[in-house]
């Protein structure tokens, strides 16, 4: 049992604090934002994270975690401090430090016994040694501490899931000792853990990234060609997946990467590289078949409805940027609903846990409750996120409720022979074969 400080109370700094004290270490979480910490006190969690809301409340009940926004208060009795603070992008791509910068400099306020700062936050190469110093400047006395990077890979809808089956755990730090201690919090979780220098470990984490979002590219490239040539891009998937040197994963052609991390981190990767003279030419393909793929929604809308789409209403199944989270941030729905505004359509949308979210970014939108209301008076729906509950709809009530008969799969979850045998107008995404024997409603 050891104890913990978890800064940051986000995605990555609740799923963390909670997981700790599942392991059986007394964990406390700060954040800044006041309203936060008074509402997690009261069991009302900031975000959408299935089953976080039960795990955080079983150990605050069981005194292992608890909340604060003073930090002297966090680490009274912390031999480490997890940061976990956004990240977001700032100018040019680059990431913005503030958070992290505001974090380590109250850390050092706030500490008065040694303490291992450890990194969850992904932040660009080197910032490690930056927080050091930041740390060192700022502390009122000399007490001993050590930065360990320790790069998050959990994914949002399933954050609990990954964080206690990781793959493998990433520790990044010249000091060998501090490395070991964090290495002993992680051993229940029964993964290879990877000790290298603190700049390894920091672009481990980008580079997991940049080649996830690499390979979502690819995809869509390949889609885009399976269009014009008459293949069908969910077979070459699984076709090429069956290959060990390739694998299944991440290989889902569709609207887009979206989300809170991989659109600013391969951004940010590629400033790093740009900033010192390198030209990632890659990472700016990626970024730019990934722009390409959010628009061919609009593309296929025209194709099926008419170039001139003003008038028409158009429905969004999903908003946010993947199924499972209330999500957000840099979601191709904030893309595809702003494109469709300005060409003049009405658009409708409904998702099952992100219109709170969504009504903040998007007011223009009309929100409605469910499907099937949604569905109701529609020229055109289009699926944005893949949430189960759209793989199972009544699709015959849905055409009945419609106007028309358009259908606009950005995420490839229906069947092209069942949408058209049941009287839609049909496109997915890579599917060369859609078009063929339909006729409008
Ligand atoms: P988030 O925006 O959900 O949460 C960040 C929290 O930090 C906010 O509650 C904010 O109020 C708080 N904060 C900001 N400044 C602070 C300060 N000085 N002291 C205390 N709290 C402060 O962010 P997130 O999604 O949890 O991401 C955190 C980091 O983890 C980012 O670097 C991100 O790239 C990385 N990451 C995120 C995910 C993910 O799926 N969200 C996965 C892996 C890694």
């Amino acid at each position: 049992m050891e104890n913990i400080a978890v800064i940051g109370a986000g995605y990555v700094g609740l799923v963390t604090s909670a997981c700790f004290a599942d392991l059986g270490n007394k964990v406390c979480c700060l954040d800044i934002d006041a309203e936060r910490i008074y509402n997690l006190k009261q069991a009302v969690m900031p975000i959408y994270e299935p089953g976080l809301a039960e795990m955080v409340q079983r150990h605050v009940q069981a005194a292992r975690l608890r909340f604060t926004t003073d930090y002297k208060d966090a680490l009274e009795d912390a031999k480490f401090a997890f940061i976990a603070v956004g990240t977001p992008e700032g100018v040019d791509g680059e990431a913005d430090l503030q958070y992290v910068r505001q974090a380590a400099t109250s850390i050092a306020k706030a500490m008065k016994a040694p303490l291992v700062i450890v990194n969850k936050s992904t932040v660009p190469v080197g910032t490690g040694d930056w927080v050091a110093n930041i740390v060192r400047d700022n502390q009122p006395k000399v007490i001993d501490f050590s930065v360990v990077s320790c790069p998050e890979f959990l994914r949002e809808g399933s954050a609990l899931q990954d964080f206690m089956n990781p793959h493998r755990t990433v520790l990044g730090s010249l000091d060998a000792d501090a490395a070991d201690r964090v290495a002993q919090l992680h051993l229940p979780l029964r993964a290879p853990i990877m000790v290298t220098d603190l700049r390894t470990a920091e672009m481990i984490k980008y580079a997991s990234n940049a080649f996830l979002a690499t390979r979502i590219s690819f995809i869509n490239e390949i889609a885009s060609i399976c269009e014009d040539l008459g293949a069908d891009i969910k077979e070459v998937a699984v076709g090429m997946g069956y290959d060990p040197r390739i694998g299944p994963g991440f290989l889902d052609a569709g609207i887009g990467y979206g989300g809170s991390c991989f659109p600013k981190d391969v951004k940010a990767l590629a400033h790093m590289a740009s900033a010192r003279g390198k030209h990632p030419q890659l990472l700016r393909s990626v970024m730019d078949i990934n722009a390409d793929a959010r628009m061919k929604v609009l593309a296929k809308l025209q194709e099926t409805l008419g170039m001139d789409l003003s008038g028409k209403v158009i429905g969004l199944l999903g908003l946010a940027f993947k199924p499972n989270t209330d999500d957000m941030r840099d979601a191709p729905s904030i893309d595809i609903a702003s494109a469709l505004v300005q060409s003049g359509t009405e658009v409708r949308a409904y998702d099952p846990v992100a219109i709170p979210a969504a009504q903040k970014l998007m007011p223009e939108i009309h929100y409605v409750e469910n499907a099937y209301e949604l569905a109701s008076g529609c020229d055109a729906l289009v699926v944005v996120t893949e949430w189960n509950e759209f793989k199972q709809l009544d699709l015959e009530r849905i055409l009945g409720a419609m106007r028309g008969n358009v259908l606009i799969d950005g995420r490839n979850i229906y069947t092209t022979n069942e949408l058209q045998a049941q009287g839609f107008i049909y496109r997915g995404i890579g599917r060369g074969y859609d078009g063929i024997s339909e006729t409008p409603k």
